[in-house]
């Protein structure tokens, strides 16, 4: 019935209609209420073969056209009408057939009034999200939202979202999504929804037409407009307590960003309704257009999706702005708006190529909104970054940082630090040792201030507030000491054999010697005594001894000086095994290794070396894989160093970039939440064979993006690099996607990946 030609845009998201029918009776549908009455000749739900159809046309799409992921959601009319078996058999198929192909997320739109804990059971199982449809408190959800004897189903409604907010099933919460209707009270709508905790909320204006417009009782000419910017003025003195899905859309895309909604913005449309018959439709919306308006006369049973990709309503779709009418072509704001729904385009003998009967309202809201988001930024409110500059978060986010940026961050973590120590000494008391740091720091705070800046000083205190660990501060006390040159004499605890003083130096004990010592530096040495053994180590000769090593420090090119770690007892927080003390020949590989690797990455990815030549403090020497595997790691409160098993150059440049932004990304968390703490959300991602938490994922992302920008610099030189690059882009523009789709990410923490998207895009171009 439309003309075909060439592939078409790809369609990466189907609307599944499992079940068609539904067992409310709501007055504002647009599936049985709008002039499109097609549902009465379709089969009450999806047949087996038509399910099976359905999962191989989309694999076979994504497989074609190379999509790494696709979404179904499972809709109806009601989709849990289908039952609990059937279900299991639904997803199991769907699963089984397109994830050999492509990632699949599964999302279900419901009226939740039959979810019970079975159902949560099987969803769970198969990882489905799932989006429940409530109208606001008892009064405006019952308005329309009712059963055919006329109950309302508020209180269905609510116990299932009650069942969802439990913790075993948390992660399945999507969010709700609520059909305005101007006889509300929006503010009482806004704090029943925000009383249901939900992940997202998504507003829909009533479905309406040129021919059909929408019901505007009273004098102002833009009462949606009125009824949105309340609940936005309210949402933003209330710091954004939970996602709205149209204002993000508009604050995204007023930065020029993507919407991530259907209702505003330009982004391309790729998607397809597939009917409980087999036949692909366009979105349901347009039911409301006119009778058959969504058909497209193709079915699952003998057409590819291709097919429907190339029909002229469904590739307009995806045209952006120069698929909108004249009209909208032309307007100030088309790049938030985007002429609207689909279906508020339409008018008979134009179609949809006309503005949505919504523009005027959409125009105001549009205008308020920039205007409400610019004055709330200037008083410092939008963005809940806490005490960390917006600019030390955009430079973090676009994967990079400059040393101003750097440095800032290193000085928080430091702080963080210090507020550690005291919390030590207020758990475990304070003691000689404590009252000469702080005497040290009196006479000689630089030199206190390097020495609570080694890496391995908060994972020590931290542990120690675990109750692990033994004390630490004599160590502390006599490295600052040395550094400033003031006799000292003061306890300090020996750890298999060594006690390191950070920032100084190692001394070493007869094999397996933990518990108290007595050291007394003199001014030019120190004297370890233990057990009536003395130790000394002149530190005015600088070279290391049986017993004692000095700090190893590494002068690379362009002033960076590194610390090859092998002696403080504190780094065992690293995952894998450490090396010992480094005999001299594998010192000396080591900082060859660390000087070839330093210029490479000056030359190859310079945009990551301020960053390390700021803040990476210190090397820590793993074991070696037997399996000569890579080895590295970061310990998540040891900001400032990487640990890392030696490889060859180019390798290790690739594992000191990839470890540091885990740091850097870590140091900012401290200082501001990107992802929503109470999030259950888990989600696949390519480098991992098990569900990854939110935070997980985020440092994944962080760090594989740099990683693959690393070989993408290497395209041409490396004969490896276009595989790895391949492999690392796709799982970070896939995790990327999951990330925008968990739900569990702040507005900051949106704004955050968005920021990193972009400098992945701007690779591909
Ligand atoms: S405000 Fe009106 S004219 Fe402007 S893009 Fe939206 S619908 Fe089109």
């Amino acid at each position: 019935m439309f003309r075909a030609s060439g592939a078409g845009p790809p369609i990466g998201q189907y609307i599944l209609k499992v079940h068609g029918r539904c067992d409310l009776a709501c007055d504002h549908c647009y599936v049985y209420q709008s002039v499109d009455q097609s549902w009465r000749d379709k089969p009450r739900s999806m047949s087996s073969p038509v399910l099976r159809a359905a999962a191989r046309r989309v694999a076979e799409h994504a497989a074609a056209r190379g999509l790494s992921r696709v979404r179904v959601v499972l809709h109806g009319g009601e989709p849990l009408l289908v039952g609990v078996e059937r279900m299991r058999e639904l997803l199991a198929c769907l699963r089984s057939t397109i994830e050999p192909v492509a990632g699949l997320d599964l999302i279900m739109q419901t009226n939740a009034v039959r979810l019970d804990a079975a159902m949560c059971e099987v969803l769970k199982e198969h990882g489905v999200r799932v989006g429940v449809s409530l109208d606001g408190d008892r009064e405006a959800n019952d308005r329309h939202r009712r059963f055919a004897n006329g109950d309302g189903s508020f209180d269905r409604v609510r116990a299932a979202l009650a069942l969802l907010r439990t913790p075993a099933y948390r992660e399945l919460y999507a969010g709700l999504l609520c059909t305005i209707d101007l006889a509300n009270d929006p503010e009482l709508v806004y704090e029943a929804l925000l009383a249901e905790l939900p992940p997202r909320v998504d507003f829909l204006l009533p479905h309406a037409t040129w021919q059909h417009p929408p019901p505007r009782p009273g004098d102002d000419p833009t009462p949606y407009a009125t009824w949105l910017s309340a609940i936005h003025r309210r949402w933003l003195a209330d710091r954004r307590p939970m996602r709205i899905r149209l204002f993000e859309a508009l604050e995204s895309t007023a930065r020029g960003g993507p919407s991530g909604s259907e209702q505003l913005g330009a982004d391309s449309v790729d998607l397809v309704v597939i009917e409980t018959d087999g036949h692909y439709e366009q979105v349901d919306t347009i039911k409301t257009a006119y009778p058959g308006a969504p058909r497209t006369g193709l079915t699952v049973l003998t057409h590819p999706v291709d097919d429907v990709a190339v029909l002229a309503p469904v590739a307009a779709r995806q045209t952006g702005i120069d698929g909108l009418s004249p009209t909208c072509r032309t307007c100030p704001v088309v790049t938030q708006c985007g002429g609207g729904l689909y279906a508020h385009r339409y008018r008979p003998g134009t179609g949809f190529d006309n503005p949505s009967v919504y523009c005027a309202d959409l125009r105001v809201l549009i205008d308020r909104t920039n205007e409400e988001n610019r004055m709330h930024a200037e008083n410092g409110k939008p963005e809940d970054t806490g005490a960390v500059p917006t600019a030390v978060i955009h430079q973090i986010a676009s994967g990079f940082g400059d040393a101003e940026t750097i440095g800032w961050l290193a000085e928080q973590e430091l702080a963080i630090t210090r507020a550690l120590l005291f919390a030590v000494v207020d758990q475990h008391g304070a003691n000689a040792a404590w009252e000469i740091l702080g005497n040290v720091e009196a006479m000689a705070p630089d030199a206190v201030r390097e020495v609570l800046s080694h890496p391995y000083v908060r994972p020590w205190a931290v542990e120690r507030l675990r109750g692990g660990g033994v004390s630490y501060l004599g160590a502390l006390a006599a490295a600052s000491a040395v550094r400033a040159g003031i006799p000292v004499e003061v306890e300090v605890e020996a750890v298999d054999g060594v006690v390191h003083l950070p920032e100084v130096g190692t001394v070493h004990l007869p094999i397996g010697a933990t518990g108290p010592a007595r050291l007394r530096f003199d001014g030019a040495a120190l004297h370890l005594t233990r057990s009536g053994e003395e130790i000394v180590a002149d530190l005015s000769r600088h070279a290391p001894t049986e017993s004692w090593q000095p700090v190893r420090r590494v002068a690379l090119a362009d002033g960076w000086t590194v610390r090859i770690e092998d002696g403080d007892p504190a780094r065992a927080c690293h995952r894998w095994p450490l090396t010992g003390r480094l005999r001299d020949d594998e010192e000396r590989e080591w900082r060859s290794a660390l000087a070839e690797a330093w210029q490479l990455i000056r030359a190859e990815v310079p945009g990551y070396a301020p960053a390390l030549r700021t803040a990476l403090r210190t090397v820590v020497p793993l074991r070696a894989d037997e399996s000569g595997a890579q080895r590295a790691s970061t310990a998540r409160h040891a900001f400032g160093s990487v640990a890392a098993a030696l490889a060859e150059p180019a390798d290790l440049a690739v594992l000191l970039v990839h470890e540091f932004q885990h740091g850097k990304l870590g140091a900012l968390l401290d200082l501001c939440d990107l992802f929503d703490l109470n999030s259950d959300a888990r989600m696949m991602v390519g480098w991992r064979p098990d569900p990854r938490p939110v935070e997980g994922v985020l440092q994944g992302v962080y760090a594989h993006a740099a990683v693959a920008d690393l070989h993408r610099v290497r395209l041409g030189r490396d004969e490896h690099a276009e595989q790895v690059y391949a492999k690392y882009h796709r799982w970070t523009v896939d995790a990327i996607d999951g990330l925008r789709a968990t739900g569990g990410l702040t507005p900051l923490g949106e704004d955050f990946v968005d920021r990193l998207a972009a400098t992945v895009q701007a690779w591909d171009s």
